[in-house]
């Protein structure tokens, strides 16, 4: 197959929506313009008809909507093209035998509607169910459905003002870069005004699938709310569109440190080289790779989660192999909080040390001082 051209993709989907210069710098407009029927979806991939009889009993089963320039980034002519996979509905989602709404049981870790806190001293806060695409792999499906009641957020700032513990305030969603600069920007102000609280982060996947959302006006108002960290998500090196670095470039250059968390996907990403070239084009775009999630057990997704042993592999590839910025922690999350996972390097223990094994596998005992 021959490789994906993306530039050449790019003016045909620009192309098909007649797109100015001014629209498709416009996030406001790929928003309007997004794709959401089998129709529109089979101008840009062909698609048989029963496909497409798949893709619209799933996309009633789960929410979908893809944007003018994530559509770009799909190689039509490539049925396993891992952007594809994350976007368009798929029959895999219907065949769900154990997934479940809520694997982290999130709705008995909310003190208040859409505040979840499992941690002592950090909350993650959803303040909306809007995304710029509905990700088919995304962990809070139940959430993408629903809109939060109209006084949660009122809700959830009562609670943290009310809990001086809280340091650490996880904005998220939905995607919270959904609201206007001025509905966003207000709230995380009222969040910054919490006397207790230390540090904001924002996780948002729009740098990833609608970098133009990333004005050099919305990253100076989140400059202005320092300590500040976004969070984002790449899944695979071909998301790091000259686009998209520029929209990382955008938040860094103002001094807002990025994570990115990836979520471990099969036949997207679940492969050493996928991986290792997605974390050094992430360091390139200066995001740090922060965690590599294994995905949940969610409805809908099971046809997405590898064995354990491939995330173990692809996190013992990387370490030692490249430098340690560009090594991600390998995450199970839980309902009792985040374990990190890696292949043990302790080999053994005893009173005159500790023996490990390097990452090429030679071994080395250490001396161990008694406490
Ligand atoms: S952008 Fe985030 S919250 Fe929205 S669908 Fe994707 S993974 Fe889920």
């Amino acid at each position: 197959m021959a490789a994906f051209d993306f530039s050449a993709r790019l003016r045909a989907v620009r192309a098909w929506f007649n797109a100015s210069d001014e629209d498709w710098a416009d996030w406001r407009w790929h928003m309007r313009r997004r794709v959401t029927t089998i129709e529109d979806l089979s101008r840009f991939l062909p698609l048989n008809s029963q496909e497409a009889d798949l893709i619209d009993k799933a996309g009633k089963r789960f929410r979908w909507a893809i944007t003018p320039y994530a559509l770009a980034l799909i190689d039509p002519d490539d049925p396993a093209c891992p952007i594809r996979a994350q976007l368009v509905p798929s029959g895999m989602e219907l065949i769900s035998e154990v997934g479940m709404p809520d694997p982290l049981n999130e709705l008995e870790h909310s003190p208040v509607p859409d505040l979840i806190r499992v941690y002592p001293d950090r909350v993650a806060l959803c303040i909306t169910d809007i995304c710029q695409v509905y990700c088919r792999h995304c962990f809070r499906k139940r959430r993408v459905h629903e809109a939060p009641p109209a006084d949660a957020f009122e809700r959830a700032v009562e609670y943290i003002a009310a809990h001086s513990e809280l340091r650490d305030i996880l904005v998220t969603g939905g995607d919270p870069l959904m609201f206007s600069d001025d509905a966003l920007l207000e709230k995380l102000s009222r969040l910054r005004a919490i006397p207790h609280v230390q540090i904001l982060r924002v996780g948002t996947r729009a740098p990833c699938m609608l970098p133009m959302r990333v004005t050099d006006e919305l990253a100076k108002g989140l400059a202005a709310l320092h300590p500040l960290y976004v969070n984002v998500q790449f899944n695979h090196p071909r998301e790091l569109t000259e686009d998209a670095v520029a929209a990382l470039a955008r938040l860094i250059d103002r001094g807002i440190p990025l994570g990115n968390q990836s979520v471990l996907l099969k036949g997207v990403n679940d492969s050493l080289p996928v991986m290792k070239e997605l974390v050094h084009k992430l360091l390139m775009a200066r995001a740090r790779p922060y965690y590599i999630f294994h995905p949940q057990l969610v409805e809908g997704t099971e046809h997405f989660i590898p064995p354990v042993e491939v995330g173990l592999e692809i996190h013992a590839g990387l370490e030692g192999w490249t430098s340690g910025l560009a090594v991600p922690l390998y995450i199970l999350d839980t309902p009792f909080g985040k374990v990190p996972l890696a292949q043990s390097r302790l080999v053994s223990r005893d009173a005159d040390g500790f023996t490990v094994r390097a990452f090429k596998g030679e071994v080395w005992k250490e001396p161990n001082p008694k406490r």
